[in-house]
C-alpha cells in the first residue's frame, strides 16, 4: 500500500513517464486536449478519491461531508461568476453525461430532437445513431451551407419548422465559426423547442470573452471542463435561471449518476478558480490569434480550409481536391511529432479511415507559450508535410522538420 508506483507497477509508472515525456517531445494540435496547471494535477491525485459521497451540499446521504461540500460550493459559485449564470451543476462525469442528464431532464424516449451534422462538426451524444442519443430520441439533423461551409440560419429555420423538434442542439465538435446563439435560440422559441447549447469546445473562449455566451440565450448550457477550459476530464450544466434547477438536479443524481469524483470536483473549483483570473482572457484571446495565424497561413500556402479560416481554437483542413485522406496527413505529422486528428469534412460519408479532412487546434499549444511566430513555423511545417505527402517525398524532408519540431518543444518546456 505504501510503495511508490514505480516499485508496485512498474508496467503502469513506466507507461505514465513514457506518456509524460511524449507531451513534452510533441507539439499537440489535437483541438480538444490542453495542458492542466500544477492546481489540478494535485486536486485530480487527491486523497479526497477516497470519499463516497451522494447528493448535493447540505443534503448528503453519508457522512463527512464538510470539506467536500465547501469545495463542491465553491465549484458551483465560481461557475455562476464565471458564465453569469443563476443555476450551476459540476457533477457530471463528462459532457457526454452531462447531455445524457439534460435529455433525462427534458426529454421522453421517442422525442425529437434536432442537432448538428456529426460529418459538420456535431458531436456524437448528440443523437448519432450509435450513441444511446440516438437510439432513444427521433434524432434529426442541420448541415451547413455546402459552398460557404457556415450554419445557414434560415434555411435551419425552415428545417425546424418544418420537423418541430422538442429540443433544438447548438454546438459541435469541429465547427471552426462563431455560432450566434441569439439566433438559434430565435429559431427555437418560433417552433417551440428548448434550446440547449452545448460549449464543450468553447467553454474556455467564452469564459474568456473571447466568443459570445449562450448563457443568456440558451435554455440550458453544457460544457466540459476540459479543452479550452483547461480543467480536469468532466462536465457542467448550467442555465442563465432557476427554471431547470429541480429536475437538473435530481435528472444527475439519482437520474443517471450515482457518487460523486469528488477529486475531479476539486480539480474543476481549481480550473474555474484560474479562469476567473484575468491573465485567462490574455490565454483566450491568444488561442483565438494563435488559431487565426495557422488558418491564414495554411490558406496563404493553397490548402483549403471549412469555411475558409477560424474564429475560435480549431480549424478544419479539407483535402478533398488533393486526393489526400485526413489518416494519411495524421500519421505524416505524427512522424514529425505533431499530434492532431482526422475528421470527416461537411458532407463526408465515408469510413474514417476514408474521412478527407483534419482537425487542428490552438489550445494545447498557446497554454505552452507559443504566440504568432511559433504558429507561423507550425503552419508552414504542416503545410510542408501535405504538399510532400502529396508528392509522395515525406523522407527527404523529416529529419529537419523533426529537429525543427524538436526545437521548438525545448524552447517552450512543459
Ligand atoms: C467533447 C465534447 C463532448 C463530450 O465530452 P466527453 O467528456 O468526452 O464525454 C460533448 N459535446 C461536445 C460538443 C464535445 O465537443
Amino acid at each position: 500500500m505504501s510503495s511508490f508506483l514505480s516499485e508496485s507497477d512498474p508496467l503502469i509508472f513506466n507507461a505514465l513517464t513514457s506518456e509524460v515525456d511524449r507531451q513534452r517531445h510533441q507539439i499537440e494540435l489535437i483541438a480538444s486536449e490542453n495542458i492542466v496547471s500544477q492546481g489540478v494535477l494535485e486536486a485530480l491525485g487527491h486523497r479526497i478519491t477516497n470519499k463516497t459521497l451522494e447528493g448535493y451540499p447540505g443534503h448528503r446521504f453519508h457522512g463527512g461531508a464538510e470539506f467536500a461540500d465547501t469545495i463542491e460550493q465553491a465549484a458551483i459559485d465560481r461557475v455562476k461568476k464565471l458564465f453569469n449564470c443563476e443555476y450551476a451543476n459540476v457533477q457530471p462525469h463528462s459532457g457526454t453525461q452531462a447531455n445524457q442528464a439534460v435529455f433525462f431532464a427534458a426529454l421522453k424516449p421517442g422525442d425529437r430532437i434536432l442537432s448538428l451534422d456529426l460529418a459538420a462538426g456535431g458531436h456524437l451524444s448528440h443523437g448519432a445513431a450509435p450513441n444511446l442519443s440516438g437510439r432513444w430520441f427521433d434524432a434529426h439533423h442541420y448541415a451547413v451551407d455546402r459552398t460557404t461551409g457556415l450554419i445557414d440560419y434560415d434555411q435551419l429555420y425552415q428545417q425546424a419548422m418544418s420537423l418541430k423538434p422538442k429540443m433544438l442542439i447548438a454546438g459541435g465538435s469541429a465547427y471552426p465559426r462563431e455560432l450566434d446563439f441569439a439566433r438559434m435560440a430565435e429559431i427555437a422559441s418560433d417552433v417551440g423547442a428548448l434550446l440547449l447549447a452545448d460549449m464543450a469546445h468553447i467553454a474556455g473562449l467564452v469564459a474568456g470573452g473571447a466568443h459570445p455566451s449562450p448563457v443568456p440565450h440558451a435554455d440550458i448550457v453544457t460544457c466540459t471542463t476540459t479543452k479550452t477550459l483547461r480543467g480536469p476530464r468532466g462536465g457542467l450544466i448550467m442555465s442563465r435561471d432557476q427554471a431547470w434547477a429541480k429536475k437538473m438536479q435530481s435528472s444527475v443524481f439519482p437520474g443517471v449518476q450515482g457518487s460523486l469524483h469528488t477529486n475531479v470536483i476539486a480539480a474543476k473549483a481549481v480550473c474555474l478558480g484560474e479562469a476567473l483570473k484575468p491573465t485567462f482572457r490574455d490565454y483566450a484571446a491568444q488561442v483565438v490569434k494563435n488559431a487565426r495565424v495557422l488558418a491564414e497561413t495554411l490558406v496563404a500556402n493553397k490548402i483549403d480550409l471549412v469555411s475558409n479560416g477560424t474564429d475560435t481554437h480549431l480549424l478544419l483542413l479539407d483535402f478533398s481536391n488533393k486526393s489526400l485522406k485526413g489518416q494519411v496527413v495524421q500519421d505524416a505529422l505524427a512522424e514529425i511529432n505533431i499530434t492532431s486528428n482526422k475528421n470527416p469534412v461537411p458532407f463526408d460519408t465515408t469510413r474514417p479511415s476514408e474521412w478527407a479532412g483534419l482537425r487542428l487546434g490552438a489550445a494545447a499549444v498557446t497554454t505552452r507559450g507559443f504566440a504568432e511566430a511559433q504558429m507561423g513555423e507550425i503552419a508552414s511545417m504542416v503545410s510542408t508535410v501535405i504538399d510532400r505527402c502529396s508528392a509522395g517525398d515525406l523522407e527527404d524532408a523529416k529529419t529537419a522538420l523533426k529537429q525543427n519540431v524538436a526545437s521548438l518543444c525545448q524552447q517552450f518546456p512543459i
